[in-house]
């Protein structure tokens, strides 16, 4: 993977970690998405999984859906879409779908993601059927790393440091370790499983959303 080299890009990563923060407040895992061209924001996004009580409803799908509302799939081609964790296989498929040229996320999800799990961000097979999927975009992962990781450790101590020791979110460069769970689970059900287990679950009533 690369290394970050852009300009301006790490004030949409934090935008993105300031994100999950509000997605907390709102009663959301901590999951924040900017899409972005050299500063300028076309749409951002947090969960709206647990609100919906729909797993489709991931922040990076939510704001990709308002991006193409206001710019083409042509035009994505030159934007990047930062997240403060690793695309979901879910997530990644949409952004190779959408074209989208670039993609930078702060902390990596070795066991389950659209990377360093399913390789569907970088896989070159899919753009042989370019009418469909874009060209592979360029990867920069571990931008504001530890800040990311605090906004984690902020919504549930005791659950971060579950996540931390079963492998589940990880710094970028630690990709090739594989931890096995007992059986597949999205990221959201385990993250189900670990904060009911915590006893510190801050699910809480609708709220509105952040604006697009
Ligand atoms: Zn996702």
């Amino acid at each position: 993977m690369d290394s970050f080299a852009g300009s301006g890009g790490q004030s949409d990563l934090a935008r993105c970690i300031e994100l999950s923060r509000v997605a907390v407040s709102k009663g959301e895992y901590p999951f924040g998405t900017v899409i972005a061209l050299n500063g300028q924001v076309v749409a951002e996004a947090i969960n709206r999984t647990i609100r919906d009580r729909d797993v489709t409803r991931h922040a990076e799908v939510i704001a990709l859906s308002n991006a193409q509302k206001v710019i083409s799939r042509e035009q994505l081609r030159q934007y990047t879409i930062y997240t403060n964790i690793e695309p979901c296989a879910m997530c990644s498929y949409c952004i190779r779908e959408a074209w989208v040229g670039r993609v930078v996320y702060a902390i990596g999800s070795p066991v389950m993601d659209g990377l360093s799990k399913w390789n569907i961000l970088r896989d070159e097979g899919i753009s042989d059927i370019p009418q469909i999927f874009g060209e592979v975009p360029e990867v920069v992962s571990g931008v504001l790393l530890h800040e990311a990781q605090q906004a984690w450790r902020e919504w549930n101590p005791l659950v971060w440091q579950m996540i931390k020791l079963r492998g589940l979110l990880t710094e970028p460069s630690a990709h090739e370790v594989r931890v096995r769970l007992g059986q597949r689970r999205s990221l959201c059900h385990c993250l189900q499983i670990l904060t009911v287990r915590s006893g510190k679950s801050r699910i809480e009533t609708e709220a509105p959303d952040v604006n697009p």
